[in-house]
């Protein structure tokens, strides 16, 4: 059922969703109900759309306390390990302020804050995944955020996903409400009488959730929006096959827009995967999904040589790339575009998911051309430090001046003319 597909028109780009009128004008009627009514209008949006009447937005420490024995331990102990791994990968992007000295006398630098407050969506329904918590939160609070507000929509019963309650609660994230939805976007935007509002706001959510994140932008910062899942396999003939299927429908499990591709030189490898593929399918609790996902952005491209499979590759720009070749490292060289890359048979892509360190938020539908995973840096700005020396505005006062009245900015020559003319020899 997966196709096969010729090398040189073959892409995955997507229509990236903008939603209907009918979603966007929802959305702003929540985005403005809730910056004119606070809680008032929260409590309402979830009362319609979740289904449940709260009488407090935040999570109690019993509730988290409630959550902790209902996960077994065996999984309170992989979340511990993998928040260990991600936070060890993550400090290594830590950057430090600078300061140059140059003879003048004049430093110039960098100075390298982190954000005050971030706001971190989960989504709620069958997307309730304890590691979009790690590798939100992990990445601010290396960067060095003071707090970080997480918001999750309640379930029916008014409660929310232990699972998510108990890796917010391991990473020592205390600030939890139930509020999903574009309200929840509107009150970590403007504020509540409950929700004291964020600088940046980052995690998945629904079409209600990535509309809401794109109207607020500028008010506050975002992460990107991102799109459905995708892998690229480069294989050759090296390859495990059943691996090969198996990680392609890793991805395709996610959601019936995800794409799952495999690239390979070798036309027997090609069909194998695709009867593995088949096989594999049969026997997956998600297949309905899955299925859909091979069938419609599945294929397998049969490329004349590697070389030419990079090609490819580096033209679809893929979220996930594995490497699945007898020398994998001979190849990363070649990679122009991707946003992470896995090598060898033991990397398979729910390594990286996980538990390995590297963050699973990474740029998908060809945007890894120009964005990069998430990362410390996404949570840190950068002010620039002058500190001018007498000596470099008396040499160097003239060459402002005249590049002010060349702008027809008279006051700002003048600030500089004044200086010259009190200090000049
Ligand atoms: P969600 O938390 O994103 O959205 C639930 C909220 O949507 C509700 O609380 C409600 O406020 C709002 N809503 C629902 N119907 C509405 C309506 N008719 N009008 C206004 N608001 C409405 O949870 P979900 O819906 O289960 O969706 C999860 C999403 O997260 C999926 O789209 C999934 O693809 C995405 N996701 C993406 C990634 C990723 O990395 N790209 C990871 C996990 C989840």
């Amino acid at each position: 059922m997966i196709k096969i597909v010729d090398a040189a028109d073959f892409s995955t780009q997507r229509d990236v969703e903008t939603g209907t009128e009918a979603q966007r004008a929802t959305v702003l009627k929540i985005l403005k109900a809730v910056k004119t009514e606070g809680d008032a209008a929260v409590i309402r949006f979830t009362e319609q759309f979740d289904r449940i009447k709260l009488d407090t937005m935040k999570v109690t420490e019993e509730e988290f306390v409630q959550a902790v024995r209902q996960i077994r331990p065996e999984v309170r102990e992989a979340v511990r390990e993998a928040a260990t791994n991600i936070r060890d990968y993550h400090s290594r992007q830590m950057r430090q302020s600078w300061l140059t000295t140059k003879e003048s006398g004049t430093m110039l630098g960098q100075l390298i804050r982190p954000l005050a407050r971030v706001g971190l969506y989960v989504p709620g329904g069958t997307a309730a995944y304890p590691s979009s918590v790690l590798m939100n939160a992990i990445p601010a609070q290396v960067a060095g955020v003071e707090e970080i507000a997480m918001v999750t929509p309640p379930g029916k019963d008014g409660k929310i996903n232990p699972g998510v309650l108990v890796t917010a609660y391991e990473l020592g994230v205390k600030e939890v409400y139930k509020v999903g939805g574009a309200q929840a976007i509107a009150a970590l935007t403007y504020g509540t009488e409950t929700i004291k509002p964020v600088d940046k706001i980052v995690g998945p959510g629904n079409i209600y959730v990535a509309l809401a994140k794109r109207e607020v932008f500028g008010l506050v910062d975002i992460d990107m929006v991102a799109g459905p899942s995708e892998i690229v396999v480069l294989a050759d003939e090296t390859a495990n096959p059943a691996y090969v299927a198996a990680d392609l429908l890793s991805q395709a499990e996610h959601d019936t827009m995800a794409s799952a591709v495999l690239v390979t030189a070798c036309p027997q490898l090609a069909e194998a995967v695709r009867q593995e593929v088949e096989r594999q399918l049969a026997e997956l609790p998600r297949r309905e999904i899955a299925e859909a996902s091979i069938r419609d952005y599945g294929a397998i491209c049969v490329v004349e040589s590697l070389e030419q499979g990079l090609e490819v590759v580096n033209r679809l720009a893929p979220e996930h790339l594995e490497l699945m070749v007898k020398d994998p490292m001979a190849y990363i060289g070649k990679v122009r575009n991707a946003g992470a890359i896995f090598l060898g048979a033991y990397s398979s892509e729910p390594v990286g998911d996980y538990f390995a360190g590297p963050n699973h938020v990474l740029p998908t539908n060809g945007t890894a051309r120009f964005s990069s995973p998430l990362n410390v840096d996404d949570f840190l700005k950068k002010s620039s430090i002058i500190a001018y020396s007498r000596e470099d505005l008396l040499a160097n006062g003239r060459k402002i001046v005249a590049l002010a009245r060349q702008e027809g900015l008279e006051a700002h020559a003048r600030a500089i003319q004044m200086r010259l003319d009190n200090e000049g020899e």
